[in-house]
Parts: structure tokens; C-alpha cells; sequence
């Protein structure tokens, strides 16, 4: 038998009612200030990739799906939305628009990491950008949105945790530093931090080894060492998120999987979740257009995951699936006339099911019963039983009655 590769899963009729219900505040929390909706391709050049999010990074080392076109020509299916929406945003000439260009996606992505709950070999992300500005103002605005989604999906104890990377200039010094540290106390870290000092010191922080982090706790700290500027807008950052009464956590060390952040990173977890805790998070990204061949542009956006949203959210309530009529026939009448009788429903506005699996009967008001049908219109061979389903009431109409005594709602007798 052939089933979904690993990590993969489908999403049935009956997990949708809860993902649109997520889509549906997306667009709406977004919708009201000014992000508008974009997609990008499934499958991006290698090389987007490979720039953007840092050829050092677990994602472009070990976790990409890259293939061969045919033609030579090296593909890679999605792992993150931030660098192709960039890709558009310069593609497309957006910087002439006016700034900033504020976006959002939802979409599915790939990594090719070890499934586990909540982690996934393709997944969904909402995310949302906010092109072209560089304000703390906008770093702000996007946080305060993805708590109020998060609070209108009632995504149980949830933390947010906010810190800043400063430039790369500054950051590469503080690398400098935190490596120098690093080699100092080689003997008290775990061998896979160890073998990463030089290629990516900051992971270090991320290491689960106990005499690691011990280690870690002593070790220079970024945030200690941001140019004033960096400093300054960081700080504005906090005040504004402060002043919308969100809460916040300062974490030093908190370092994401991406390497185009600048200056303001944050994250926010659940611990409903165990231990794939982070919901979502995001950051600045001011360099990233650069590298990407456009103008000088900053940026700022965060992605929240489907899954994780769905997980730490158990009482998501799910949107109501009315059927106003279920079709039925008698096996001596038309299936003509019940088949017409379904469309007109449906073009009347109606939702409107029709019998097809030919049924007896009895089994076809059963079957109504269960879908949780208003009305059943029983087709005979002359003329229309309609049956109220709520009261049981039931009475004999002309074909051309149907509908119009369904709209009325009006009580059979
Ligand atoms: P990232 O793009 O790594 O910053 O991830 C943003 C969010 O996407 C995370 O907080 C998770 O909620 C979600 N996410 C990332 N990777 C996966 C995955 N493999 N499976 C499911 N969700 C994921």
C-alpha cells in the first residue's frame, strides 16, 4: 500500500473546519492593518536560498529539498517564506511602491528534518512582512499582531521572548569574541558545538548539553555589546511593545535558525506543546534585499506555524457546516427532477445535497438525519413530500413550492 511519504500528512475534510477558522482571523487581524496577501512558487532557485537564509544554517546544510530541474538548472521546494517573498518584492519593483510594503502568505514548506509531534517534513506557516520601513514602530506592529492572533485562536500559555542581533558589523566582532570564548572552554562543550565554533559560535547557545550551557551562561552576550543606534531602537521597541501591555521576556541568547536577522528578534512558545515549543517568530532583516540584488531595504516579519497553532489550540471552535436540503427520491420518480430540484436549491443560495449512492428510502432520510440536514425534499413520482427535519412535520407540495417554502423558513403544518 502506498502512503504519505514521512512527515507528511493530509489534511481531511474534517481537519479543514479549524484551519480556516485560523486563516479566517489571519486575514482578518492582517486584513485591518494594511498586509495584503501574496504567493510565491512552491520552488525557488537554490541559490535564493542559499544567499538569503545563510549557507551556514541548519536549513540550507542539512534540511533543504533541492533537485535538478533537467536542464542543469539546481531547484530547492520552499523551507522558510521570508527570502522568496523578498525575491518578489525585487522581482516585482515593489520599492516603488509606497513603503512599507506590508504582506502576508499562508502557505506550505519544506524541511527535511526528523519528524516528531508538531515537526513536519512539509508544514504550513502564516507569515506576514512588513517591507521598506525601519522604525521600531513596525518591529512592534508585527509583534502585536501575532499575539493577537494568537490570542484570538486562544493559543494556550504562550511566551514571548524578544532580543536583538544589532548589525552584522558589530555581530561579526561579537562572533569574534564569543569564538575566542568558545575555544577558551573547548573542553567543557558538547562535541557538536565544539565543531561549529568557527562555522556559527551563536548555536552554541541553543545546545540542550548541561555543562554547555553551564558554559554558555559566562559567555559574552550580544545584547551587551549592540552599537548605540541598535541599542536605541531596541529599546524603542520594548517601550512600544510596553505600552500595548504585551508581555515579554528578554532573551539574550535567543537566536533563530536564519541568518538575514538584524537587530530585533522574537520568538513566542507554548508550553502546552512539549518540545517543538516555539509557535512562531520572526525578525528584522535589513540586509536581506541587499543580498538578494535590490535596493537597500529593511524589513521586518515573522511566520507562525499551522500545526503548532492547532496543537497548543484545543478549543478552536469549528466553523458550523449547515445543509439546508438533502434531496431525496422515491426509486420509481425522476432523478431528473431531483437532480433540478438540487440546483435550483443551490442557485436560490441554498446548500443543497442530492441523493447519488441510490439508496432505499429509509436509508435516505437516515442519511439526512446524519448530515444534519434542515429539510428532505422526498421526490415522488408526482409532486414533492417536503419534510421539516427539526419539527418532523411533513407536507405535499407542487415541485415549484420547494424552495420558495424553504426560504420563508415558513412552519409546515
Ligand atoms: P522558522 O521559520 O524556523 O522561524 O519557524 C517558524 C514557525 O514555523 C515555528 O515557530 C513553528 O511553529 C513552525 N515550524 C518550523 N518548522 C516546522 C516543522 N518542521 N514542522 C512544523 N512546524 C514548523
Amino acid at each position: 500500500m502506498i502512503q504519505a511519504p514521512r512527515g507528511t500528512f493530509d489534511v481531511l475534510p474534517e481537519d479543514h473546519a479549524r484551519r480556516a477558522v485560523i486563516e479566517a482571523h489571519t486575514s482578518r487581524i492582517l486584513g485591518a492593518a494594511g498586509y495584503r496577501r501574496i504567493e510565491t512558487p512552491a520552488f525557488e532557485a537554490t541559490e535564493l536560498f542559499a544567499r538569503g537564509v545563510g549557507e551556514a544554517t541548519d536549513i540550507v546544510q542539512k534540511e533543504m529539498y533541492t533537485f535538478d530541474d533537467g536542464g542543469g538548472r539546481s531547484l530547492t521546494l520552499r523551507p522558510e517564506g521570508t527570502a522568496p517573498v523578498c525575491r518578489a518584492y525585487v522581482e516585482h519593483g515593489m520599492h516603488k511602491l509606497p513603503q512599507p510594503v506590508r504582506l502576508w502568505y499562508l502557505s506550505s514548506f519544506f524541511r527535511s528534518e526528523a519528524p516528531q509531534k508538531g515537526r513536519y517534513r512539509q508544514f504550513w506557516q502564516v507569515g506576514a512582512e512588513a517591507i521598506g520601513a525601519e522604525g521600531p514602530d513596525t518591529d512592534a506592529e508585527l509583534i502585536v499582531l501575532l499575539a493577537e492572533l494568537l490570542e484570538a485562536l486562544a493559543v494556550r500559555d504562550v511566551t514571548l521572548k524578544i532580543s536583538s542581533l544589532g548589525n552584522p558589523e558589530t555581530r561579526a566582532q561579537y562572533r569574534a569574541e564569543l569564538a575566542r570564548y568558545l575555544h577558551q572552554h573547548e573542553d567543557a562543550l558538547a562535541p557538536e558545538v565544539r565543531a561549529r565554533i568557527d562555522l556559527n559560535p551563536l548555536r552554541a547557545f541553543d545546545s540542550t548539553d548541561a555543562t554547555t550551557r553551564a558554559t554558555m551562561e559566562d559567555a559574552p552576550k550580544l545584547l551587551d555589546r549592540l552599537s548605540a543606534e541598535d541599542a536605541e531602537h531596541f529599546e524603542a521597541v520594548k517601550a512600544l511593545l510596553d505600552d500595548a501591555g504585551i508581555a515579554y521576556q528578554l532573551d539574550p541568547a535567543l537566536v533563530r535558525g536564519l541568518d538575514y536577522y538584524t537587530r530585533t528578534v522574537f520568538e513566542f512558545s507554548s508550553t502546552a506543546l512539549g518540545a517543538q515549543s516555539g509557535v512562531g517568530g520572526g525578525g528584522r532583516y535589513d540586509r536581506l534585499i541587499e543580498q538578494l540584488d535590490g535596493p537597500p531595504t529593511a524589513g521586518c516579519g515573522w511566520a507562525a506555524g499551522i500545526e503548532r497553532m492547532l496543537l497548543a489550540a484545543t478549543d478552536l471552535p469549528t466553523a458550523a457546516h449547515t445543509v439546508d436540503l438533502f434531496v431525496a427520491r422515491v426509486p420509481t420518480a425522476s432523478s431528473d427532477r431531483a437532480f433540478a430540484i438540487s440546483t435550483q436549491a443551490r442557485r436560490a443560495g441554498l446548500s443543497a445535497q442530492l441523493e447519488l449512492a441510490g439508496r432505499s428510502l429509509k436509508g435516505q432520510l437516515k442519511h439526512a438525519d446524519r448530515i444534519g440536514a434542515r429539510y428532505v425534499a422526498i421526490v415522488q413520482d408526482a409532486g414533492i413530500a417536503l419534510k421539516n427535519m427539526e419539527s418532523g412535520d411533513q407536507q405535499e407540495l407542487d415541485t415549484a413550492a420547494v424552495i420558495p417554502t424553504i426560504l420563508r423558513g415558513s412552519r409546515l403544518a
